[in-house]
């Protein structure tokens, strides 16, 4: 049982999640606040309760994953909002799956909207504010010192078993994923794991019968009810089970 005494020493504060020490030097709590960024930080927001969702669908999600033998950075959900996790050292990629094209892919290039990417696209961006995280090539990720090529490989055929998974965990759930954001580290054997979140801050969720938006593309396009989205896909993907676990921890 974790107690408030083991909130240590904030590590890090990102745009919209917390990582604070715990007394386990390989453990850390991960705290999902309320912010919101978009356009590379440039439009803010502060959405109440958003924090909350986040949390439950990344747990939820990372449960998944973990029973279907992806390894993650998820421990438990401590209380709603806060993760137990493994303590990781982040690499500085993001990775991208593309199963629809949409988003910056087609201001990039001659897709058509909404074609179907079939196999799937992986894309690196390098996690670089200063540099408004440039898409790479294997050949740049390594001569930058961020990942060796077996270490891509490796990232690349766990990102791939990732989409398979979530698409067709959500599927079930009515949802189609479209695309995501995925961060991994490592542990301190130098495993790759699966860290940061899943939810919909960092994925295209399609309502998949009508398309419609479930993600943070409603706070990027303007929508003025976008905390309404964020709970009708927390309802959609977590649940009351799932909380009355987590709660009776
Ligand atoms: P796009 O490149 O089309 O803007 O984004 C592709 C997918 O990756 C979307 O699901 C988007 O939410 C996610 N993504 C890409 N870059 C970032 C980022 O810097 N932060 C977050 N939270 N998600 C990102």
């Amino acid at each position: 049982m974790i107690k408030m005494s083991d909130w240590k020493n904030l590590l890090y504060a990102g745009k919209a999640k917390d990582v604070y020490e715990t007394d386990k030097e390989d453990e850390v709590i991960v705290t999902f606040r309320d912010d919101i960024t978009a356009g590379d930080g440039e439009k803010k927001d502060n959405l109440q309760g958003k924090g909350n969702c986040n949390s439950l669908i990344s747990s939820k999600l990372f449960e998944i994953l973990e029973s279907n033998g992806v390894k993650t950075q998820y421990i438990d959900l401590i209380k709603t909002g806060s993760m137990l996790s493994k303590k990781l050292e982040m690499i500085p990629l993001e990775v991208i799956a593309r199963n629809i094209a949409t988003g910056s892919l087609l201001k990039r290039f001659p897709f058509k909207e909404n074609q179907k990417l079939d196999p799937p696209i992986i894309q690196m961006d390098y996690k670089n504010d200063e540099y408004h995280d440039p898409m790479l090539n294997d050949e740049i990720t390594i001569s930058l010192g961020l990942a060796t090529q077996e270490e891509l490989d490796e990232i690349k055929s766990i990102t791939l078993k990732i989409n398979e998974i979530l698409s067709k965990f959500l599927k079930e759930k009515d949802i189609l994923l479209v695309d995501f954001k995925l961060e991994f580290g490592k542990d301190s054997k130098g495993n790759i794991v699966l860290g940061d979140e899943i939810s919909p801050d960092t994925c295209r969720y399609w309502d998949i019968h009508t398309l419609e938006t479930l993600d943070k593309d409603s706070f990027r396009q303007g929508k003025d009810n976008v905390m309404d989205i964020y709970e009708q896909v927390c309802s959609m993907i977590v649940d009351e089970e799932d909380i009355k676990r987590w709660n009776s921890d």
